[in-house]
């Protein structure tokens, strides 16, 4: 009668976090660095220039926020400093919460936002290149 079963369980379980974490740094390195090979070290709303030790602040932002998706000519990929990144993504959270409120689906607000036209374009061109 051991409880130390449960103790090896939680290792095994935090070897796999560390194991997915570590592939996803790896994948981002990945990116990033393509990313920094492909656009000059500019974020692209404040207009900040990098190079060096602050190199580290630009941060690639995937522009359909789709961190998987990262297509070989970099066409998803906006290089960013930290402030800006972060100020996209608040952004981008408010839109999908607020930006469409529930019950007033009629409404027009005249904008072009239109997730799932993106969703199904994806979807092609992932078929598409399947072949
Ligand atoms: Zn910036
Ligand atoms: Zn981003």
């Amino acid at each position: 009668m051991s409880t130390d079963n449960k103790s090896s369980l939680g290792e095994g379980l935090s070897n796999v976090v560390k194991e997915a974490k570590r592939l996803k740094k790896v994948r981002e390195k990945g990116y990033r660095e393509k990313a920094l090979k492909m656009y000059p070290w500019v974020c692209g709303r404040c207009g900040r220039e990098f190079s060096g030790k602050n190199l580290r602040m630009l941060t690639v932002h995937h522009r359909d926020h789709n961190h998987d998706h990262n297509p070989p000519d970099g066409s998803n990929w906006e290089l960013l400093c930290l402030y800006c990144h972060d100020n996209e993504h608040s952004r981008y959270i408010e839109e999908a919460e607020y930006g469409n409120p529930t019950g007033n689906e009629s409404q027009d607000t005249g904008g072009t936002h239109q997730p799932f036209a993106d969703l199904a374009e994806m979807l092609k061109k992932t078929q598409n290149g399947k072949n």
